[in-house]
């Protein structure tokens, strides 16, 4: 099997002088799993170490850094799958959503698959697993978060009736709102397969939303045949299903960049929407593309180097 791992750090306008930090800390993300990878190590643990640099990391919109609502609070939302085992037919899964106050909510829903019966625990519940996890209380707001909310929130304010008669009309407009979200998709050497993705969600938006990140088939999605992590605005790719849709074109015999394009096809026939998706094949072939100015992102496969890029093209 060959051995492949890719990440991203999120679909959007990236801000502009910050492109040698968000490559360098995608390829530190890739770095890291792949370490796990080359030692045996499984799909699970080398996906989960890269979204954890990732999320620690704090140029993105996950973890530390997360971005803020519009009540000035962080609601995270993260997912982890795994392909099935052997003789099985549905994967693993576990999430969480509008969860406040820990550092690495993607370990929080490892724990989720691993410790309960349960798929996806949110808000307040979620917070007190997280602390029965050993997950200390922890203040994700970082300084130039809280301005960044503060000056967009004074722009919602002042923004004209044209403009804000409709919050998903204003944010459309300024795609600089979004962008940020981490995903990390890898398959390891007994060809398993492991999707993560992690999110504080979409600045400004409303107290409890829960976008594409943490619902299995949306935003994070595994297989036998594929796994794919999805950024941009959720509320698409929530009614496209596309990380889903990946698996399935490639179930049917498309290769993985077909079944990627077809996804982006479908958002951009029916909603225009500003999405990026990365996806990797159970043979290792990884595969991103987006729809938006920028999605840095990174990956190698098998014995090749680390390849790490602001936008596809
Ligand atoms: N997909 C995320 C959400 O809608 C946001 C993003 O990827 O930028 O919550």
């Amino acid at each position: 099997m060959t051995i492949a791992l890719i990440v991203h750090g999120g679909a959007g306008n990236w801000r502009p002088g910050t492109d040698a930090d968000a490559l360098a800390g995608v390829t530190a993300a890739v770095a890291a799993g792949r370490l796990i990878l080359e030692a045996g190590g499984t799909a699970l643990d080398a996906a989960l170490a890269a979204a954890v640099a990732l999320e620690d990391n704090p140029i993105f919109n996950a973890g530390t850094g997360g971005v803020l609502n519009l009540d000035g609070d962080v609601e995270f939302d993260a997912c982890v799958m795994l392909s099935p085992e052997v003789g099985k037919t549905c994967p693993s899964v576990g999430a969480v959503s509008a969860l406040q106050r820990v550092k690495n909510p993607i370990l929080v829903a490892r724990e989720v698959m691993e410790q309960t019966d349960h798929v996806m625990l949110s808000g307040d519940g979620a917070a007190r697993f997280a602390r029965a996890m050993g997950h200390a209380d922890y203040n994700p707001i970082t300084a130039a978060r809280h301005a960044d909310w503060a000056e967009k929130k004074a722009r919602l304010a002042s923004a004209t009736d044209k403009d804000s008669h409709k919050l998903c009309a204003f944010l459309q407009a300024h795609q600089e709102y979004a962008g940020g979200t981490i995903g990390a998709v890898a398959v390891d050497v007994h060809g398993g397969i492991c999707a993560a993705t992690s999110t504080g969600g979409m600045t400004l938006k409303m107290a409890g939303r829960v976008g594409d990140t943490p619902l299995p088939g949306a935003g994070t999605y595994a297989s036998r045949y594929a796994g794919a992590s999805a950024t941009g605005t959720g509320e698409y790719v929530m009614r496209a299903l596309s990380c889903k849709q990946i698996s399935d074109e490639v179930q049917k015999g498309r290769s993985i960049s077909e079944a990627v394009e077809a996804a982006l096809d479908l958002l951009t026939a029916e909603f225009q929407a500003d999405v990026g998706l990365i996806a990797v094949d159970a043979q290792g072939v990884p595969y991103a593309n987006h729809r938006t100015p920028h999605m840095p992102h990174a990956y190698f496969a098998g014995t090749g180097g680390i390849v790490a890029k602001m936008r596809v093209s």
